[in-house]
């Protein structure tokens, strides 16, 4: 039985990954924060069915003797780096913290992995931010990065300390550039999320209006169920690697809120207003990621269109709400 360790298995991709790599007969080691109302936030695990099939671990990527003893305990075969301070918004208000995590952190791991495990296969979730203010029309893997966040700058350190440790000690380490990728277990402070609940709340009658800023910013929007099936085949090649998990379509935020809001029979001018505290201090405007390399090596295509995920989204959302799991 293989053994894989996740790092950020209370987040989305962590819960979507375990699901998978139980489906495929892993033992899952599940790397997760100790909190004071005792246990952990096992919200996502449960809601996918599989809280008591993964092992919690405790551990805190930027504590590095964790890292070595959790190295030396599990002996993975496989590790994945998905835990990070992950949202844009708040690198801006704890950059430090940022920094310590979603950069820092990875070095930790690396050290942990090249120090007790250097036979472990690692997994890096980069990001799409790292391209920034684009280069580049279509985002590859070649296309120069211009991060515009604390986060996007974290990351790419992530990014360059994962390729370095796989060139300098031989380590089987691959970087994934994940494009924004979303589902019903996404944070609500992310905007697919926060405009699906939103679209489920007016139609309930809890709430009337749903504040944005940049509605006319572009993303290029994927299903995490889709995205995690890539990190897993990333660590079934020869070779460590870097590639662009996407869906190689872009859409503004006013598009995909439309898709929602247009799901349940409202109109969305009726309830959306901008909100000039929303917009951020150095905006993304555009991301579209050029997947050719997943499909071609790992034989990896995104199979979720935009509509279905957000509608998904949208009916979860309306589920939460009537059974009161909000
Ligand atoms: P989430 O925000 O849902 O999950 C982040 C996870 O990191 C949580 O489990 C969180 O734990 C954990 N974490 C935070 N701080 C620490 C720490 N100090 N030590 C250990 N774990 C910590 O993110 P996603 O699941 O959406 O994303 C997974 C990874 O992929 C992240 O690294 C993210 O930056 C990256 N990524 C995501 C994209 C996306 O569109 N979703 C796109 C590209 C990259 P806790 O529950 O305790 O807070
Ligand atoms: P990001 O790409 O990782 O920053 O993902 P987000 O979902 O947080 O943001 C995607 C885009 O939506 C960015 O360009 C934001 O500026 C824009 N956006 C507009 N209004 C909002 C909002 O109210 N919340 C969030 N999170 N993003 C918003």
């Amino acid at each position: 039985m293989p053994r894989a360790l996740i790092t950020g298995v209370t987040g989305q991709d962590g819960a979507y990954l375990s699901q998978l790599l139980l489906e495929k007969g892993y033992e899952v080691f599940g790397m997760a924060r100790r909190t004071s109302t005792g246990g952990f936030q096992d919200g996502r695990l449960r809601w996918l069915g599989i809280v008591d099939r993964v092992r919690i671990v405790d551990g805190d990527l930027t504590d590095l003797s964790s890292m070595l003893r959790l190295m030396k305990d599990i002996e993975p075969d496989e590790v994945y780096n998905l835990g990070a301070q992950s949202f844009v918004g708040t690198s801006w208000h704890q950059p430090l913290l940022t920094a310590q995590v979603t950069a820092l952190g990875v070095t930790n791991i690396l050290e942990a992995v090249r120090v007790m495990r250097p036979q472990a296969r690692f997994y890096q979730a980069s990001s799409s931010e790292m391209y920034g203010l684009i280069q580049e029309a279509h985002q590859s893997e070649k296309t120069p990065f211009y991060p515009r966040s604390p986060y996007a700058v974290a990351k790419l350190y992530g990014h360059w300390i994962t390729v370095n440790y796989r060139e300098s000690f031989g380590l089987h380490a691959s970087s994934g550039i994940l494009f924004n990728h979303e589902s019903p277990l996404r944070g609500i402070e992310f905007v697919t999320r926060k405009v699906t609940d939103a679209a489920a709340r007016i139609k309930l009658g809890l709430a009337q209006k749903l504040p944005l800023g940049n509605i006319d910013a572009k993303r290029d929007w994927g299903h995490a169920r889709d995205y995690v099936r890539a990190m897993w085949l990333m660590l079934q090649q020869d070779q460590g690697e870097d590639y662009v998990v996407a869906t190689g379509r872009t859409t503004t935020v006013r598009d995909m809120c439309e898709i929602a809001f247009r799901h349940v029979g409202l109109n969305l001018d009726d309830h959306l207003f901008i909100d000039p505290d929303l917009f951020r201090p150095a905006e993304v405007d555009v991301l579209l990621g050029d997947p050719a390399k997943a499909h071609s090596k790992l034989g990896w295509q995104a199979d979720t269109t935009l509509e279905s995920m957000i509608t998904e989204m949208v009916d979860a959302d309306l589920e939460r709400l009537r059974s009161r799991r909000v």
